[in-house]
């Protein structure tokens, strides 16, 4: 995914816990448990479950993927626990708690992760390019050397 693409997700679901909350088509509890889908969005998680995976979820900050929930979970404490460097699950409470100032920290902390986290990721795939292009250049060039020895051969 793209720098741009990543800051408009994050926009779209920083702002809104509906639309977070739009992304479970389907949980595994019902509402009246700890565990329901609600309070999850609240936590910063979307759905990315699947038909092997009926529980994925997936904070939209630091995009780390929790499965295997319980009933009795509470989804703060659980993203805390999994990702302690995670600025919303530092949060540790519902946006329409927080002031003004506290929620306009919160966003620039969290757009910073997401930035860092994507320019990583681009960095990791540069690097990946970095070492195809690098090798295909030394094949190309033992090649070279192949066919020049042969024809002085
Ligand atoms: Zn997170």
């Amino acid at each position: 995914m793209s720098l741009v693409q990543d800051v408009e997700n994050f926009r779209n679901y920083f702002h809104s816990k509906e639309k977070r909350r739009q992304t479970f088509t389907s949980w595994v509890f019902e509402d009246d448990v700890e565990c329901n889908a609600d309070a999850l969005a609240e936590a910063g998680f979307i759905y990315v479950g699947t038909k092997d995976e009926p529980d994925s979820t997936q904070c939209f900050v630091c995009k780390k993927t929790l499965d295997g929930w319980e009933a009795e979970d509470n989804p703060w404490s659980e993203h805390l626990k999994h990702q302690k460097d995670c600025p919303f699950a530092a949060l540790q409470k519902s946006q329409s708690k927080l002031t003004v100032q506290e929620y306009i920290e919160a966003e620039t902390e969290c757009l910073k992760k997401v930035i860092n986290s994507a320019r990583e990721q681009d960095l990791k795939d540069h690097q990946k390019w970095y070492k195809i292009l690098v090798s295909q250049e030394k094949y190309a060039m033992q090649n070279m050397l192949t066919e020049r020895s042969s024809k002085i051969i």
